[in-house]
């Protein structure tokens, strides 16, 4: 397979309403996007396969939705405020500011000078004030992963939930980090979301080890079910010295972005570093009672065994970034084809279940009011079938609406004619409508009255 180009990538997002530079009126703010509305459509529909997946279609896992203001203790304990730090160096010459790993050579990449500052510890949590009045003390954090907001709310879990080991809690939200360099349009972001499960183990080698590779395959699985192929996915087994300060072990999947290969997801066995953390942390703060209000009074988060024994299980984390997914998916679908002559067309072949738009109904003239009607009944008949957005598309150009249709992965096109209003000669074909497969291009005839069952079918 081809490398795809980015540069063609972020220009059919913008041309075609899936990602804006924010604050582009303004000149833009570095590494920050604003997806507009097919972007927001592909993200929700990619999000919505994801929970499907990891919570509805299970029975151990719980969904959670935690806030992203964060207090500061909680980083404190995690490690993040004294670890959670990349290097950067400044190029004497050209005054380009770069993440010291990211310069393997050594030299300036921009430039190509060697003439380097030496490099400097640089935390990449953003931090804001809190309250009317700014003092040392009155600030916070904006969550640089979602994972925390899960260890904070264990103990909540467990008392209300009463789950047994294994299980898991999964979150899909927004974090923060402050890059040094963004880069790739959505690769690295200072904004963006993550779709992180914490699945929590017996504390025991062999077990996080097992489940660490259980959920290695699930989610390879997964992203090849949203349309990623084989030879364009491919794990990295990360060497002890590149490993997060709370991981024993992580494993990526690397997808074959338009600038190479690089990371979608990271599988990490985070063992009990966090659990273990912050019940250390309330022991030192001596905060135990106001975290247990009635159950047990240590205010650990832990698990008891049969005995009563109180135990910190250890917790396996798929953690994927939704914006990068997203970046996979496009690439991954993107095609310029050769048709007869010497026209093309752009296409995202995309899987019908993250389409934006998923059928447009288009009548073939513009001001026919008949067929305006007829396909405007139509639409609004399939739209209240609840499979995802409809458009009613009337340009007058049937060659243009598919197009349009292709380049943004629209999988159905519906075209209502004289035939399909009764208004022809051709009197077998009455109370039909022809439908444009996206892929194939081929159009075939159906009944009216069969339509809906026949979309129904398509999309399950
Ligand atoms: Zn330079």
């Amino acid at each position: 397979m081809s490398a795809k180009n980015l540069e063609e990538i972020v220009s059919l997002c913008k041309r075609r309403g899936f990602i804006f530079p924010s604050a582009e009126i303004y000149g833009g703010l570095q590494g920050i996007y604003d997806y507009g509305p097919l972007g927001v459509e592909l993200k929700n529909n990619l999000k919505a396969a994801w929970w499907k997946s990891n919570v509805y279609e299970r029975d151990d896992i719980y969904g959670l939705d935690s806030a992203i203001l964060t207090q500061k203790n909680v980083f404190y304990y995690s490690g993040h405020e004294s670890t959670f730090i990349d290097c950067m160096v400044d190029c004497k010459v050209c005054k380009k500011r770069w993440r010291s790993d990211h310069l393997i050579e050594g030299k300036c990449e921009n430039c190509g000078s060697e003439d380097l500052m030496a490099p400097r510890a640089f935390n990449l949590m953003f931090k804001t004030t809190m309250g009317p009045l700014e003092d040392k003390d009155s600030y916070a954090y904006l969550r640089p992963e979602t994972a925390q907001g899960i260890f904070i709310n264990f103990k909540n879990i467990m008392d209300s939930m009463s789950p047994t080991l294994p299980f898991g809690v999964a979150q899909i939200g927004k974090a923060f980090r402050n890059e040094i360099t963004p880069r790739n349009f959505i690769f690295r972001v200072r904004e963006f979301e993550q779709m992180e499960l914490e699945f929590f183990v017996p504390p025991e080698k062999a077990e996080a080890e097992k489940w660490l590779q259980y959920w290695v395959e699930e989610h390879l699985a997964w992203w090849k079910d949203q349309g990623l192929s084989e030879n364009n996915l491919k794990l990295f087994l990360q060497p002890r010295e590149q490993l997060s300060h709370y991981a024993k072990a992580t494993v990526d999947i690397l997808y074959r972005f338009p600038h190479g290969f690089e990371e979608l997801e990271g599988i990490s066995n985070r063992t009990d570093y966090d659990l273990g953390s912050h019940t250390q942390g309330q022991a030192e703060l001596k905060i135990t009672a106001s975290v247990s209000i009635n159950r047990d009074s240590t205010g650990k988060l832990t698990v008891k065994d049969p005995s009563g024994q109180h135990f910190l299980p250890y917790v396996i984390e798929p953690s994927a970034g939704l914006d990068r997914g997203l970046l996979a998916v496009l690439t991954e679908a993107y095609e310029e084809e050769r048709l007869e002559g010497d026209k093309k067309r752009i296409v995202l072949k995309i899987k019908p279940h993250l389409a934006p738009v998923k059928v447009a109904v288009i009548p073939l003239k513009s001001n026919e009011s008949a067929l305006v009607e007829k396909a405007k009944i139509v639409q609004r008949s399939i739209q209240s079938m609840s499979i995802g957005r409809i458009a009613y598309e009337n340009t007058g150009n049937i060659g243009k609406s598919y197009r349009r249709h292709d380049e943004i992965g629209t999988p159905l096109c519906i075209t209502i004619d004289f035939d399909t209003v009764g208004k022809s000669n051709n009197r077998s074909n009455h109370n039909t409508v022809t439908i444009r497969e996206r892929d194939s291009m081929k159009q075939t005839r159906i009944q009216l009255a069969q339509l809906n069952d026949y979309i129904e079918s398509y999309f399950k």
